[in-house]
């Protein structure tokens, strides 16, 4: 058997300011799960997504990735992509130019079928032709999943890929995150939006105030009230989608 995608178990970060942002919070992450971490702003998602992507450093607990510790000095796992905010791309290169040259700063070796894969699941059809100059934030956010996409990692990390999208937008969003699953791969993915959430993926880990207070399927979580707490932070927010 395989192991999971992502167990993460007791991980807890004190800050150098001595802030504690996150304690003791213990999730599993199957394969062909889309799992939402939600959470209200400062809720400690990013503290959480930052510590998995090996950035900083937990104070304590594990965080192990199909079977293989996480961390700084552990090897950058290959089979992780992130995307962390929008990056920087250049305005006078295409869609498609911008991939390449992002792929191409990585070192690893040209592989069009991946390109042709990511690009045809980010949904991006002929703009991907067009400046990135000439592209709508919703276009943006999608070449940036695009990117994260690219080496058509088993594991898909995306923190708040749907900032400042509307609503058909972030509908949309569903449907790229759901079919990128759909072939056995996983995607966690975060956001304060419970209505987001709840559009967009399988299962969800409720984060506050640095503890996850719930965690199952969208279901089992919406109706146990799971992510009450969440929404009385958000309610204008929440109520946009
Ligand atoms: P957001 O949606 O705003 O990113 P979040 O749930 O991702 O929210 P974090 O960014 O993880 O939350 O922040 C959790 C808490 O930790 C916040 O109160 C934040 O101010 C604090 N924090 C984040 N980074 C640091 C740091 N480098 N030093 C001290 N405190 C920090």
């Amino acid at each position: 058997p395989h192991a999971p995608p992502l167990v993460i178990e007791g991980l807890a970060k004190t800050y150098k300011n001595g802030f504690t942002a996150v304690r003791d919070v213990s999730f599993t992450v199957e394969r062909g799960m889309v799992l939402g971490l939600l959470g209200p702003n400062g809720a400690g998602k990013t503290t959480v997504l930052r510590m998995l992507m090996g950035l900083i450093r937990p104070t304590a607990g594990r965080i192990t990735a199909f079977g293989a510790p996480v961390g700084p000095g552990a090897p950058v796992l290959a089979d992780i992509g992130a995307f962390v905010e929008g990056p920087g791309f250049l305005p006078h290169l295409s869609g498609t130019e911008n991939l390449r040259l992002y792929w191409a700063a990585t070192g690893r070796p040209a592989d069009e079928a991946h390109l042709e894969e990511a690009l045809e699941i980010a949904g991006l059809g002929d703009s991907i032709h067009r400046r990135v100059g000439t592209y709508s934030q919703g276009m943006r956010q999608r070449l940036a999943i695009a990117q994260a996409m690219l080496g058509l990692p088993d594991l898909l990390v995306l923190d708040e890929p749907t900032n400042g999208l509307d609503p058909p937008q972030i509908h949309a969003m569903r449907d790229v995150l759901r079919r990128y699953a759909a072939g056995g791969r996983t995607v966690l993915v975060s956001s304060h939006l419970l209505a987001e959430v709840e559009q967009t993926c399988t299962h969800v880990v409720v984060m506050h105030h640095g503890v996850v207070v719930a965690t199952g399927s969208v279901e089992d979580v919406i109706a146990g009230g799971g992510a009450a707490s969440f929404t009385v932070d958000a309610p204008e927010r929440a109520a946009e989608v």
